[in-house]
């Protein structure tokens, strides 16, 4: 996992309500993401195929999640560019 090396800075407009929810929820997602995959990792050591298995689509689920929050960011971040606010603030 060395995909946050590639990951652009999010447009992040801190006096919006809603990038800031969004944010926190990508951020939550991605977190979530991360502990399934140790946990994952830390099953195989044990070798029960039972866990190994549960863990693993835990992993999966948690992926889905974090991608489905990330395009939320940046279908919201696109409705800033659209109207972008030149010269005001
Ligand atoms: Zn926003």
């Amino acid at each position: 996992m060395v995909e946050n090396k590639s990951e652009p800075d999010f447009p992040q407009r801190q006096d919006c309500e809603e990038c800031n929810r969004l944010w926190t929820t990508y951020t939550l997602a991605t977190r979530q993401q991360l502990e399934a995959i140790v946990a994952q990792e830390a099953a195989l050591q044990t070798g029960d195929v039972e866990k190994i298995k549960a863990l693993k689509e835990a992993a999966v689920e948690a992926g889905r999640s974090k991608a489905l929050a990330r395009k939320a960011v940046w279908d919201h971040a696109a409705t800033h560019a659209k109207t972008k606010l030149q010269g005001q603030g």
